[in-house]
């Protein structure tokens, strides 16, 4: 690290957790702006292990998808990527992955950023009522997805909408677009488009016809 805190002060991490398959400008833009308006010191991107909402799809192998995070984030001083989720067996719940980086973050203020539609989930997450006391939680707009906070069971101040600069760009559109052979440029860090050539990610879904 090149920033040394102030000792004594608190530091403010946000943590970007998503399946990347693949890391797409949608997932960078979310952070770096969530960055700048709640003032962080860092962003800690989050690969998922087994996404306990996708246990139904076929996910690239981790460390493709943790490879490609590492390279879309590399020239962001304030970018970091985590291990932890890829790192422990099983099935990635947000609480385990809160409670990793607390105690790798031990005197840090966390925020959780998600997109819109990830946030309307949360209360099917595992031990929602706890994860309010470990982050607070920002839940960004994205294209094609209600900006209004869901009623959710949650304590007030826990929560923020945050209106960010639109980008409709998703994985499952990138997926589709790399097997039709059509371009992917400009959605995603020219070095992740580079990685997918490399290692023909996404070449063919066995038949598989993606939905949103
Ligand atoms: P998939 O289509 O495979 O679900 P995705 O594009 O939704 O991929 P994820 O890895 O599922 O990407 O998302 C990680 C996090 O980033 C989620 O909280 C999601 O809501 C958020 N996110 C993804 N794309 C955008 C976008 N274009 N704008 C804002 N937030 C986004
Ligand atoms: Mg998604």
């Amino acid at each position: 690290h090149t920033d040394v805190p102030e000792p004594g002060k608190r530091t403010r991490v946000g943590i970007m957790g998503g399946t990347f398959d693949p890391i797409h400008n949608g997932h960078l833009v979310a952070a770096s702006e969530v960055a700048w308006v709640y003032d962080l010191d860092e962003v800690i991107f989050v690969p998922t292990g087994r996404p306990v909402f996708k246990l139904d799809k076929a996910v690239t192998n981790a460390e493709d998808r943790y490879l490609m995070t590492v390279i879309a984030t590399a020239s962001n001083p304030k970018f970091t990527v985590s291990r932890v989720d890829i790192d422990r067996p099983g099935v990635t719940y947000t609480v385990d992955t809160l409670r990793d980086i607390q105690r790798l973050r031990p005197d840090s203020d966390l925020f959780f950023i998600t997109g819109a539609d990830a946030v309307a989930e949360i209360m099917r997450w595992k031990d929602a009522d706890t994860m309010w006391d470990l982050a607070h939680f920002v839940a960004v707009s994205r294209p094609g997805y209600s900006s209004s906070l869901p009623a959710l069971n949650v304590p007030d101040h826990k929560v923020d909408m945050l209106e960010i600069p639109a980008l409709a760009i998703s994985s499952t559109d990138i997926r589709r677009r790399s097997v039709k052979d059509m371009p992917v440029w400009y959605l995603v860090p020219d070095g992740v488009v580079q990685y997918i050539n490399k290692h023909g990610l996404y070449r063919h879904r066995g038949g598989e016809t993606e939905t949103d």
